[in-house]
């Protein structure tokens, strides 16, 4: 069944700067739905570098990537946005009404009054190993590329491949979820995290992880359904092993997508603004954020929030022409909830 959904804002890109746009929506009383091509919120700073300080963020002299992650979904709780996470967003309908249909890679459909691009670099790609036929076996026949719910993992044999921290991360977490779980990676020694390299090992040698080092993946078999894997060791032996899901995690490469073919003013990568309200070449979408470019653009949070702030007041504008919009301080007004 089609999920459908309407809002005021959809918001493309739950990074810092789509988070934050909720915030300032929300005191306009405009309601957002968030949609991220990834399993979960807070864009580069959940997926690259959740346990890095930043240093830059007005009022925390430090603060973990994560933190603020968390902060930010705290202080937009007031405003009960919406989220479709894990399904990039691939087209968009203007109506002859001003407003918008958007559609996700897997169908889901979102009628909007405005769109507030946020996408950062682009969405995030899966490296995919070079195996023949590992295509025939994605949505949903056996090869996965992300953990979007462990519980889809249950008591199934998994083949996960990758040395770096999601491969160790999902090594550790799925081995108390599935019946069986292979490691296979390439070297002898791994990029990620060297407590959870550790954990690995320790699961190893107690039985409940299988470790297969110096080794690839390197063939996937099944019958319209994934139902074997072969691992080959570096020397050249090869042995199959039957699994139900193969998972291999080399890492995300950012990828502008398909927000690059909607007929946006694009410059290098990025979506060309006017700075009085970040809004693109198609009135009533706004880009925000890492995504977007103009003169004297810095690539920071902060830069994300301002932007993000008077892109909202763009949005109102947009959505109610006839509206007379008065600025109000949270300090006077409090957090209006919606
Ligand atoms: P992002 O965080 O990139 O989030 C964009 C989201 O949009 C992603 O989750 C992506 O999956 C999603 N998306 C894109 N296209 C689609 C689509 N079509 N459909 C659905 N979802 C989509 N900045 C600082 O200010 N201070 C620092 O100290 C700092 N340190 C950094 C350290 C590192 C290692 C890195 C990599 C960056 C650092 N930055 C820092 C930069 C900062 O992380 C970015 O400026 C910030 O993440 C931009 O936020 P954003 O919300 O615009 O985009």
């Amino acid at each position: 069944m089609t999920n459908s959904i309407s809002t005021d804002i959809c918001i493309i890109g739950a990074g810092p700067v789509g988070l934050f746009a909720v915030f300032e929506a929300g005191l306009l009383k405009l309601r957002c739905h968030v949609v991220d091509a990834l399993p979960q919120v807070g864009g580069q700073l959940s997926e690259i570098y959740p346990k890095k300080p930043i240093y830059d963020i007005p009022g925390f002299p430090e603060i973990l990537a994560g933190d603020l992650v968390t902060n930010l979904m705290r202080q937009i709780e007031p405003f009960h946005p919406t989220f479709t996470l894990g399904e990039r967003v691939e087209e968009f309908r203007k109506l002859d009404d001003g407003s918008f249909e958007l559609k996700t890679t897997d169908g889901t459909q979102i009628s909007c009054k405005a769109v507030a691009i946020a996408g950062g670099l682009g969405s995030f790609e899966p490296r995919k190993p070079a195996i023949d036929d590992l295509t025939t076996f994605e949505n949903g026949k056996g090869v996965h590329y992300m953990v979007r719910d462990p519980e889809t993992f249950r008591d199934q044999r998994l083949v996960i491949a990758g040395g770096g921290d999601s491969a160790l991360d999902w090594t550790i977490f799925l081995a108390n979820v599935a019946k069986e779980v292979t490691l296979v990676h390439r070297g002898t020694t791994f990029r990620g995290a060297a407590d959870s390299a550790e954990k690995v090992q320790k699961l190893h040698e107690a039985g409940k992880v299988n470790l297969v080092l110096s080794s690839n993946v390197t063939h996937v078999h099944g019958n319209g359904r994934l139902n074997a894997v072969t691992i080959t060791a570096n020397g050249g032996e090869a042995k199959q092993v039957e699994v139900d899901s193969f998972i291999p995690l080399f890492g995300l490469t950012p990828k502008l997508g398909p927000i690059g073919e909607w007929g946006l003013g694009i410059d290098e990568n990025a979506v060309e603004v006017n700075t009085v309200d970040y809004s693109t070449s198609v009135p009533g979408i706004y880009a925000i954020g890492d995504i977007n470019t103009y003169p004297g653009k810095l690539k920071l949070i902060l830069c994300g929030f301002h932007e993000a702030a008077l892109m909202c007041q763009g949005a109102f504008k947009y959505i109610y022409p006839d509206k007379k919009y008065t600025l109000k301080y949270t300090t006077v007004n409090g957090v209006p909830t919606l």
